[in-house]
């Protein structure tokens, strides 16, 4: 097939080529295809209508592969697998693809803030982040009927996790008036609901005042259902349960989509995973290697080093035969904390260990500390934060590389003493970004960390999603974006 002009594909989608997802499984796995512009546009014009690829991921499996953003990017002639392709199948709209002008846009927001003693919000960062998904719908001349969950309610209402609470903040930021439903189904949703003109907002009480909201119960989904014409989820944070909301809903919607959230963390997720410009350094810490061996795993196929501080790095010294004293072990992960040496060995990752700790005599903030090689912590005490020398150390690969990935604190920084190793990594990971490399903050505590410390932003991107984001750069498919999946 010749690539005349007249074949070259014109759409959008197929010059404005991006990411997700999992892959679309009835491709062989190992055909080769090479790239031209012919079969690009037969690729396009042989998918059915509604599964157009909107958006595109190229995935390069292996390290050793040229590594690119885009199909857009790829040259003439580039070999594709298979692998590659069923990326391409795999599609989802976002409000970008869509005019909502006349619609009632039922979306699936993270407003999970904390909240005080006085029910003022101590941290908006989420309210903040769902506002342009919110504004491009008011925009096109549509009305949104936006659902979240606050906290974990237990037995039905109570009233510090109400979202009433978020109201009024929410409406100075959008500056209009929000609306409120006491409860997010029945009467009372459906009225205001039906009564939202062009531009009008409506906020639904706590999803989880109802249990099944996390047993993702398809008759409490059907009944959110009806508040909206088109279901858009813009709550990552949550994409990794297939909650009501958050998965089940979508099935009773022909017109589904994610937000600018969802696709922020998506896109800059898949980045770090395929495009990552090297060196890459992974950066892990936290409190257990358990919560995160599969990430580990997944990471020693893409990183140039591998950094692993907090209380999960004691395991490893165990492991290596140290004395650690009284620092966290997980002594059934000893083994695994072995074989991963040896796996970065074999896959030439830099697998770097903390070489000293402060270590303390009690887990307390003004307990008694003092410095020690993390082969060698005396009975009696824990390491509880990484030390000065393993601090530089750190840093200095942190600064010398182009792509940085950290999720976890490095010892226990909620404690002033033992937060100086956190607060020097996040410092190593702002300067890395301001020489020009890109950073992402996996949510959570180093999210926190680097929040609290006013980074946030001084880095590339922090994530909003803890749980989901690992989950999804496990490889796991996440079932809040596989139910938008068209
Ligand atoms: P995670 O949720 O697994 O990311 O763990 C975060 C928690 O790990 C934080 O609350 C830290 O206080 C804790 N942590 C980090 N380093 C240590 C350590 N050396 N000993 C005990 N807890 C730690």
């Amino acid at each position: 097939m010749s690539c005349s002009r007249r074949s070259r594909p014109t759409s959008r989608a197929s010059l404005h080529l991006k990411y997700p997802l999992v892959p679309h499984r009835s491709l062989p796995t190992h055909a080769i295809f090479p790239l031209t512009l012919a079969n690009l546009n037969l690729l396009h014009s042989s998918s059915p209508g509604h599964r157009k690829p909107i958006l595109f991921s190229v995935f390069w499996p292996t390290r050793s592969s040229p590594a690119i953003d885009s199909l857009a990017k790829a040259k003439k002639g580039t070999k594709f697998t298979a692998y590659h392709l069923k990326a391409i199948f795999w599609t989802m709209k976002t409000v970008d693809d869509f005019n909502f002008e006349g619609k009632k846009a039922l979306i699936r927001v993270d407003f999970n803030v904390p909240l005080n003693a006085a029910f003022q919000i101590t941290d908006e960062t989420r309210l903040k982040a769902a506002i342009p998904t919110i504004q491009k719908i008011r925009k096109d001349g549509g009305s949104v009927i936006l659902m979240s969950h606050l906290g974990r309610p237990k037995e039905g209402p109570e009233e510090k996790f109400s979202l009433k609470h978020v109201v009024a903040r929410l409406g100075e930021m959008l500056d209009t008036t929000v609306e409120f439903a006491n409860d997010c189904i029945g009467d009372e949703a459906r009225e205001k609901s039906a009564a939202l003109g062009a531009g009008g907002v409506l906020l639904l009480e706590n999803l989880r005042f109802y249990k099944e909201e996390t047993k993702g119960n398809e008759d409490f989904a059907k009944k959110l259902s009806e508040l909206g014409d088109v279901y858009v989820n813009d709550a990552f944070g949550t994409a990794h349960r297939a909650h009501a909301s958050t998965a089940v809903v979508a099935q009773f919607f022909t017109d589904k989509m994610c937000g600018y959230v969802m696709q922020a963390e998506l896109d800059n997720a898949q980045k770090v995973l395929d495009g990552a410009e090297k060196p890459f350094t992974a950066i892990m810490g936290g409190a257990k290697i358990s919560d995160k061996i599969l990430i580990i795993e997944r990471l020693l196929d893409v990183v140039d080093n591998l950094l692993i501080g907090g209380g999960m790095a004691y395991t490893f010294f165990k492991a290596m035969g140290g004395s650690i004293g009284n620092s966290l072990l997980e002594e059934d992960k000893l083994d695994l904390a072995k074989t991963l040496i040896e796996k970065a060995k074999e896959k030439d990752v830099d697998l770097l260990l903390p070489i000293d700790s402060i270590i303390a005599d009690d887990f307390k903030n003004d307990a008694n500390r003092q410095e020690a090689k993390n082969h060698a912590i005396p009975a009696g005490w824990m390491g509880l934060d990484i030390g000065p020398e393993a601090q530089q150390v750190f840093a200095n690969k942190i600064e010398e590389s182009k792509t940085v990935l950290w999720n976890g604190p490095m010892g226990v920084f909620e404690m002033e003493n033992f937060a100086s190793g956190t607060i020097k990594v996040a410092e190593a990971v702002v300067s890395a970004t301001e020489k020009g490399g890109f950073s992402l903050i996996g949510g959570g505590d180093s999210a926190a960390a680097v929040n609290s410390l006013g980074f946030g932003d001084r880095v590339s991107y922090v994530s909003t999603g803890g749980g989901a984001l690992l989950e999804y750069m496990e490889g796991k498919t996440l079932p809040g974006v596989a139910a938008l999946e068209e």
